[in-house]
């Protein structure tokens, strides 16, 4: 199998506590390489283009807001399989319903605060890499 990139965000309440080298362990330790790496403030229109796709859903604002409540970390993941391998580590959106071992089911809060994002499929992954990275910035 060919390897792959994946788009990944470290949320708010992961560096609200200070997490994320606990969370980068888990991602290295599942085999994910951290080819991308920058800390930043997500403004209100990146946070609403980015998550385009749920802007009719309830619980959109309070997504918005919340993606924009503190600094988070973006990072491209690199690794065999990496679309599905992080989603599998990340755990289930909700972590009452998340495996053991994975990042939600050890660090989420809530549904909403969840500690990580991870891209849902290889197209994704490739859109949602160019709104936070450039190339050059990018080094596997
Ligand atoms: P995932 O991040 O696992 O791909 P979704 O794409 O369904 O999950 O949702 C995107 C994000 O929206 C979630 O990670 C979470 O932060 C937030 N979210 C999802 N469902 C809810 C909900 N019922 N209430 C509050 N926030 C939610
Ligand atoms: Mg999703």
């Amino acid at each position: 199998m060919a390897t792959e990139r994946t788009f990944s965000i470290l949320k708010p309440d992961a560096t609200r506590r200070n997490l994320t080298g606990a969370v980068n362990a888990v991602i290295e330790e599942a085999g994910l390489r951290i080819v991308g790496q920058r800390r930043i403030r997500m403004s209100q229109t990146q946070a609403e283009k980015f998550y385009e796709v749920h802007k009719e859903r309830p619980f959109f604002g309070e997504l918005v807001s919340f993606m924009t409540s503190g600094p988070v970390v973006v990072q491209v993941l690199e690794g065999e399989n990496a679309v599905a391998k992080y989603r599998e580590v990340m755990g289930a959106t909700n972590p009452a319903q998340a495996a053991e071992g994975t990042i939600r089911k050890k660090f989420a809060e809530s549904v909403g605060e969840n500690t990580v994002h991870g891209s849902d499929s290889a197209d994704n992954a490739k859109i949602e890499i160019a709104q936070f990275f450039q190339d050059s910035d990018i080094v596997g």
